[in-house]
């Protein structure tokens, strides 16, 4: 047994992303990044960078919004417009893309228009992560291995130190000690977790290196990053 992880990484490109990439490849840490599509448009190399060093690259809609606060058309607007500037990203790289993966923005999935959204999605060819050795029990009480598009079962919780919803403190404490009975312990206990992490500037404005900070604990902790595996 051992403590395995896929790390997905959201809301790139960012200035931080071509660092992240880099520190990625040379640890050895396969990576799923979630890409924003307004992002995009503002640093689209940086896309076409994570690509070429082996990052697969997601949709994560295009202007990051709530999609139950979206109408359903909006909705598909939003994956669409970034469905074409992921694939000219891929284009660009001269790679081809395998996966075709989307994440909602805050892992909201549409609210009354759930279902709507989870059959375009399997009906327009997305992929679904593998989640079959998933333990937590959090990840099944919502519902998340049935759906395609791609959830987590541990969230990292760095995206709060910004906001000064969370110190950068307590985000390690959690780390350590993962989300008790029902959830994920990545640290301590041996299993399979989908890792819900982000590229943002402003977490490094405040924490400098945050991702080293993190990423170092796990691998020192003998966590081992997988590839993530797909199907249709
Ligand atoms: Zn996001």
């Amino acid at each position: 047994m051992s403590k395995r992880v896929v790390l997905t990484i959201d809301d790139i490109p960012q200035m931080v992303t071509k660092n992240m990439v880099d520190y990625l490849v040379k640890n050895n840490i396969p990576a799923v990044m979630f890409a924003v599509g307004e992002n995009i448009e503002k640093h689209f190399d940086t896309v076409v960078y994570a690509i070429k060093n082996g990052i697969t690259v997601g949709n994560h809609s295009y202007s990051h919004p709530s999609f139950s606060a979206i109408s359903y058309e909006e909705g598909i607007e939003e994956i669409e417009k970034t469905e074409v500037l992921i694939n000219k990203a891929y284009e660009e790289a001269g790679l081809p893309r395998k996966v075709k993966a989307f994440r909602f923005p805050y892992i909201d999935k549409g609210g009354d228009k759930k279902e709507l959204f989870q059959r375009y999605l399997r009906e327009n060819g997305f992929m679904k992560i593998d989640d079959s050795e998933i333990e937590a029990k959090s990840y099944y009480l919502v519902g998340h291995d049935k759906d395609i598009d791609v959830a987590c079962s541990f969230d990292i919780r760095e995206y709060n130190v910004p906001s000064n919803d969370m110190t950068f403190d307590e985000v390690m404490l959690h780390l350590r000690e993962g989300d008790g009975e029902d959830g994920a312990d990545i640290m301590n206990r041996d299993g399979y977790n989908i890792v819900l992490f982000h590229s943002h500037d402003d977490t490094e404005k405040v924490v400098p290196k945050y991702y080293v900070t993190i990423l170092d604990e796990l691998l020192n902790a003998g966590v081992i990053f997988t590839e993530s595996e797909w199907k249709n």
